[in-house]
C-alpha cells in the first residue's frame, strides 16, 4: 500500500503529485489527498488524469488554492485568496473535470473547480438529498 502526498506548498508539484495520487488512486491503493488520507479504490475506475494538465493553475500560485499550513488563516485573508483561486478557476477549461474529481474523492481542502471546501460539503449535502 502506497501514500502518494499532495502537496497544496508548490504551485510545481502540484499538478504532477495530484496526477501521482490518480493513478495510484486508480491502482486500489491509498492515497493522501490534501492532508487527510482517503481510500478511493472504489472511486478509482472513473477517475481521469488528462484534465489535469490542463488547469489554469498550473500556471498560477498554488498557494492560492489552499490554506497555509504553518499558520492561521483569519476569514477576511482566507476569503481573499480564495477569491483570488476562484478567479482563475473562472477562466479554467477543465473547471467541471475539476470540481467532479474534488467531490468524488471528498478533497477536505481547497479551492477545486472554483469551489472552496465548504462549498463543496454543501454540494456532497445536496447531492446526497436528492439521491
Ligand atoms: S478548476 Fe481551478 S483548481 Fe481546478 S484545474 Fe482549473 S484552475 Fe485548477
Amino acid at each position: 500500500m502506497q501514500k502518494v502526498p499532495l502537496s497544496p506548498d508548490s504551485a510545481e508539484s502540484y499538478p504532477r503529485s495530484l496526477q501521482a495520487a490518480t493513478v495510484a488512486a486508480r491502482r486500489g491503493e491509498v492515497v493522501t489527498v490534501g492532508r487527510s488520507i482517503t481510500a478511493v479504490s472504489d472511486l478509482a475506475a472513473d477517475l481521469s488524469v488528462e484534465w489535469q494538465q490542463h488547469g489554469s493553475c498550473k500556471q498560477a500560485d498554488g498557494t492560492l488554492f489552499f490554506p497555509p499550513s504553518n499558520r492561521f488563516e483569519h476569514k477576511p485573508d482566507r476569503e481573499a485568496r480564495e477569491a483570488r483561486a476562484k478567479r482563475i478557476c473562472g477562466g479554467c477549461p477543465v473547471r467541471e473535470d475539476c470540481l467532479e474529481w474534488a467531490l468524488t474523492t471528498r478533497e477536505p481542502h481547497g479551492v477545486w473547480g472554483g469551489r472552496s471546501e465548504s462549498e463543496r460539503k454543501q454540494m456532497i449535502l445536496a447531492r446526497r438529498k436528492a439521491s
